[in-house]
């Protein structure tokens, strides 16, 4: 069996951000040499998330606003968390939408449905943090 393990690395230059990390996922998938197992990735922090779903825009800003309404940045004083730190909402927003991505690799390709997109979604930016790859199979 192979295993493959890369970190990526990202800095947004605002707060909250969406990123679509395919394109460098299926990089990964191509330097692993994996052609049929699994792909898992995930964020490695705690006030960010890594899930799945459209590469569009307006669903972005529906997702951005939604999250802003269940888990309001402002007023910091809200959050008991907010003591020493500023994030609550972050830690929140993360829990919602999750921690990782699990995805079947056939062919020595990501086994999508049509319009899945794997995405970085930063609740808390504006500092490097990173998200694991990790892939094993044949
Ligand atoms: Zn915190």
């Amino acid at each position: 069996m192979k295993s493959y393990r890369k970190e990526l690395w990202f800095k947004t230059p605002s707060r909250r951000a969406f990123i679509n990390i395919t394109q460098k996922v299926n990089e990964c998938l191509a330097e692993s040499g994996v052609s049929e197992g699994l792909l898992l990735v995930n964020a490695m922090h705690i006030t960010a998330s890594v899930f799945i779903n459209d590469d569009e825009s307006g669903l972005h800003h529906d997702m951005d606003v939604w999250l802003d309404r269940l888990a309001p940045e402002k007023p910091y004083s809200q959050y008991r968390h907010n003591t020493c730190e500023d994030n609550a909402d972050a830690h929140l927003k993360r829990s919602i939408m999750g921690r990782e991505v699990v995805v079947a690799i056939t062919g020595g390709k990501l086994d999508f449905g049509t319009w899945e997109q794997i995405f970085y979604a930063e609740f808390d930016g504006k500092r490097r943090k990173k998200v694991l790859v990790k892939i094993i199979g044949e």
